[in-house]
């Protein structure tokens, strides 16, 4: 199946085809309709799967037909990555499909080295979509450049990009101290190259019965 027999929108399939995106790869075909549809979602998914797009489009999508009116005090989604690398790839990402779909929302990427003057600019407005380790996250929650009860008011969409080098890379009181702050109703959805028992943990943290894909 083509994207738009997807589900997606056809801002997003032109986008696409300007990269040369013509067909979805096996992840993206399965795990498209399911975050559509707003389901849980862990993914078995290398780098080179097209696992990035294949969470990025569905979750774009959903910001662009969102009420454009609400007022939010945080930021709509969360994209956790285990290291400021793969951060920057995923905000290059993003940038680039909003810059080609001419959709005014707005993508930020925190990072550790910020201080909290800059990461209380890099906020302001909110932005639509915050890209960031947990370590980053959490130093927001902690000196209140991040109102927890903004996020529980606003967090509709999380991700945990490369989960399974979330916790071994340390981030595991960093993810706690956002798991409360975690409204019942947002969308969790979790990337992993492998399954071990440090995913299995952030799924019973995160997710609420998800759709397992291993492809
Ligand atoms: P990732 O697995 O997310 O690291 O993506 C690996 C690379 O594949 C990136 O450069 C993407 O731009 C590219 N890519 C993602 N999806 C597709 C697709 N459906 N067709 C061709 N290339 C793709």
């Amino acid at each position: 199946r083509s994207f738009e027999e997807l589900g997606l929108d056809a801002r997003l399939v032109r986008a696409l085809l300007k990269k040369r995106i013509e067909k979805p790869t096996p992840i993206q075909h399965v795990a498209i309709p399911l975050i559509l549809e707003g389901k849980d979602v862990v993914a078995r998914a290398k780098t080179g799967s097209g696992k990035t797009l294949a969470y990025l489009l569905p979750l774009l999508q959903k910001l662009f037909t969102a009420n454009v009116d609400r007022k939010k005090l945080a930021p709509n989604v969360f994209v956790l990555a285990p290291s400021r690398e793969l951060c920057q790839q995923i905000y290059v990402e993003v940038k680039s499909l909003l810059e080609l779909c001419k959709v005014p929302l707005k993508a930020v990427q925190l990072n550790s080295n910020m201080l909290a003057t800059d990461l209380q600019a890099a906020l302001v407005g909110p932005p639509d979509v915050l890209i960031s380790t947990p370590a980053c996250i959490a130093k927001c929650l902690s000196n209140s450049v991040l109102q927890a009860a903004s996020i529980n008011g606003s967090l509709e969409t999380l991700v945990l990009d490369e989960a399974d080098l979330l916790l071994s890379y340390g981030y595991e009181n960093d993810i706690k101290a956002l798991t409360p702050h975690i409204p019942r109703s947002c969308q969790c959805l979790l990337m992993s190259a492998t399954s071990s028992d440090d995913v299995d943990k952030l799924k019973k943290l995160m997710l609420h019965n998800p759709v397992i894909l291993t492809l």
